[in-house]
């Protein structure tokens, strides 16, 4: 990339947003040959939703159709250097697997289902364990987990520094500090894309710009059907008893999940009953749901996926804080790819809490339409939206 300060006055396409997506719409646009300038209204690249997500990768899905974007993006994750050419950013790319853990037996039951089902879509090393054969791989599994699914192939990958490597690979040029508040339409087309430092002359701009996309496109008459919903990760940076190898490790029935970062670990509840919210660039986030995940007395308890967090409750000795972000939620939890009614304005948004795992492939997709090298598009804004199962 060139980092720029003086904002071009045209351009061939303007990118909106440095997050995953658009950086990986930066990365696989100007590799298809197109001149890409990036605005960022931040002061920092990569510092809203994509800075705190928690960085899990995974063929566990609940939906077939992401299996295609997250296989070309684990793809990309495991060759980061050689495809984007630069080394400065390394994606911690970490195949330590996703453990997920059952113990009523509707649980059991939907393990038994999903497993089959992917299966069936030839996803392969799903493995179903016993409770038993569980523990006699990860001691700390509980007593009362009576079985649980394991894939060793999904893992643990660092959201930002991929972003930041995307860029870093791409030919674009990027400039931070600088807000798109509008575009000009001319008879249906667009024709410049307006901002707080000045108006770039354009005839194609994705906005890439996470919960804030509709924000942008409401006003110039495309409605997207995307909600905000936040999201909170608890990040404790030192408790010994997290093995540092250790799988992400989700609780099927309330979905509190958990991973090894640093010397310490990512805690994570997604909860369903979260209602949808104005987009907000600052997400407030709520002290109250680190306590909600760590006393073991919770619903919700982290304390239900392994049996040491009881132990870091009791010792009481890690210091933690919440941070909040928000997902970019579509009806059918598939992104939003592609042109909108503005003939040059395209978006690329709605990856439902999935884009750092599905936003690079679905860029590729965004890049060879724009670069008309290809017209298969599965995630197109006018598709017939089917309500789909929660996933997280
Ligand atoms: C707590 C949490 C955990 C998550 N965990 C995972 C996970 O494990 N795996 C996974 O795949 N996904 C995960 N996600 C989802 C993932 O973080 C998002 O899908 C992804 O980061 C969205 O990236 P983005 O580039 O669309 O948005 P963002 O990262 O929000 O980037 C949008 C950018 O656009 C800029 N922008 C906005 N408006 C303007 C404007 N008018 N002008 C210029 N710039 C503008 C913003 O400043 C921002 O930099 C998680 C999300 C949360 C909140």
């Amino acid at each position: 990339m060139r980092r720029t300060s003086d904002l071009p006055s045209r351009a061939d396409l303007v990118v909106i947003g440095s997050g995953i997506v658009g950086a990986a719409t930066a990365f696989f646009a100007s590799r298809a040959g197109i001149s890409v300038l990036v605005v960022e209204r931040r002061p920092a690249l990569c510092s809203m939703t994509t800075a705190i997500a928690v960085g899990g990768y995974r063929l566990q899905l609940e939906h077939r159709e992401e299996l295609e974007l997250v296989g070309r993006s684990v793809r990309l994750f495991e060759r980061f250097a050689e495809e984007t050419g630069q080394t400065l950013h390394d994606p911690g790319l970490r195949a330590q697997g996703y453990l997920w853990l059952a113990r009523s037996e509707a649980a059991v039951a939907r393990q038994r289902e999903l497993v089959e089902r992917q299966r069936g879509w030839g996803v392969d090393g799903v493995e179903l364990l016993t409770g038993d054969e569980a523990r006699s791989r990860f001691a700390w599994v509980p007593d009362d987990v009576v079985q649980a699914r394991f894939r060793q192939g999904d893992g643990l990958i660092e959201p930002k520094r991929i972003a930041m490597g995307l860029l870093e690979g791409s030919s674009a040029d990027v400039i931070t500090g600088v807000g798109v508040t509008g575009f000009q339409v001319s008879s249906g087309r667009l024709t410049a894309v307006v901002t707080d430092h000045g108006t770039v002359a354009a005839g194609a701009a994705v906005v890439a710009a996470g919960p804030l996309s509709e924000l942008l496109t409401r006003p110039a008459g495309v409605e997207l059907p995307v909600s905000a919903v936040r999201r909170q990760r608890v990040v404790l940076w030192d408790v010994p008893e997290v093995p540092r190898d250790a799988p992400m490790t989700v609780d099927e029935e309330t979905t509190s999940h958990w991973r090894p970062v640093g010397s310490g670990a990512y805690l994570l509840y997604p909860d369903a009953s979260e209602p949808g919210a104005e987009p907000v660039e600052h997400v407030t986030a709520d002290p109250g749901f680190a306590l909600a995940l760590l006393d073991p007395s919770s619903p919700v308890a982290i304390a239900r996926t392994a049996t040491f967090w009881r132990d870091v409750w009791e010792r009481a000795g890690s210091a933690w804080f919440v941070q909040a972000g928000q997902y970019t939620m579509t009806p059918d939890q598939r992104p939003l790819i592609g042109q909108t009614e503005i003939d040059g304005l395209h978006v690329n948004t709605g990856y439902s809490g999935h884009g750092v795992m599905a936003g690079p492939a679905g860029a590729e997709i965004l890049a060879g339409l724009l670069a008309g090298t290809r017209t298969e598009n599965p995630f197109r804004l006018d598709r017939e939206f089917v309500p789909a199962e929660q996933a997280f």
